[in-house]
């Protein structure tokens, strides 16, 4: 059976991939900070575990490779992550660097650290890959590139997500040598929290259009940043 770990799993895109997985007949390793906030996972029935992670916390990190030693990942898809300030402590003039730093270890180091400690799973998995769920506000050659990409907007959470990509296309030239295929993927824009209720997209539709990328990647595609619908995104 075919195993994934899918990292910020009780909501949103995560709990949407989980769903999507598991009607696949996968095994799903469910990853949530908050183990009084998964009632949503535990109804989908199907071979799920729900495992502790908070991806800023490096002994549950380690627990949690310690709980897995020796179990195969095929796939470890990093989806969790943070938003931060929405008003004007998260852009130019006001920033708050304590919001800041916490946005970058929940969206930067959270699953660069995550991707160390289950490399040896995914190692060991038929399938070698490492998703990695960016976003197109990380993209800093889209910056200016339309009208609604002129304004500075977020600081904190974009440059959390430029940062993750330098990284993960850093990795993804790491690992190619060992049959690794990277993925880095912008979602849309899709109706959560982070995203915001009025979002056009729906986190069912999203997974749909993704889970076809993933099982197309291979290690010879890493170092390439995909739209949803498949389009290649500027770093
Ligand atoms: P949600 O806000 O719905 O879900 C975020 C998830 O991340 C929750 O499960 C949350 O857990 C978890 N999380 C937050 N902090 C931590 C932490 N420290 N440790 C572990 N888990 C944590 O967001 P989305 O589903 O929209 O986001 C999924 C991914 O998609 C993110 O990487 C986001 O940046 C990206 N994205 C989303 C877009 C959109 O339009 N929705 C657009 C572009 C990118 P908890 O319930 O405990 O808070």
């Amino acid at each position: 059976m075919k195993s994934v770990l899918i990292t910020g799993a009780n909501r949103g895109i995560g709990l949407a991939f989980a769903t999507a997985y598991l009607q696949r007949g996968w095994k799903v390793y469910a990853a949530c900070r908050d183990m009084g906030r998964v009632g949503e996972l535990l109804e989908l029935g199907g071979d799920v575990e729900v495992v502790p992670l908070d991806v800023t916390s490096m002994e549950e990190i380690e627990a949690l490779a310690g709980m897995l030693k020796g179990k195969p990942l095929d796939v470890l898809i990093n989806n969790a992550a943070v938003h931060g300030p929405r008003d004007a402590t998260g852009t130019f003039g006001n920033i708050d660097p304590e919001a800041w730093m916490e946005v970058f270890r929940v969206n930067t180091i959270g699953p660069v650290k995550v991707t160390e400690a289950l490399l040896p799973n995914v190692l060991m998995g038929g399938d070698r890959k490492l998703v990695f769920i960016s976003s197109m506000a990380g993209s800093i050659s889209m910056r200016g590139s339309q009208p609604h990409h002129r304004t500075g907007g977020p600081y904190i959470y974009r440059t959390s997500k430029a940062a993750l990509n330098a990284a993960v296309k850093a990795i993804g030239y790491d690992l190619r040598q060992k049959g690794v295929s990277v993925v880095t993927l912008h979602p849309g824009w899709v109706k959560t929290e982070t995203g915001g209720w009025d979002a056009p997209g729906e986190p069912s539709d999203s997974v749909a259009a993704m889970m076809p990328l993933i099982d197309a990647a291979t290690p010879e595609g890493n170092g390439v940043f995909l739209n949803v619908d498949g389009s290649v995104i500027g770093w």
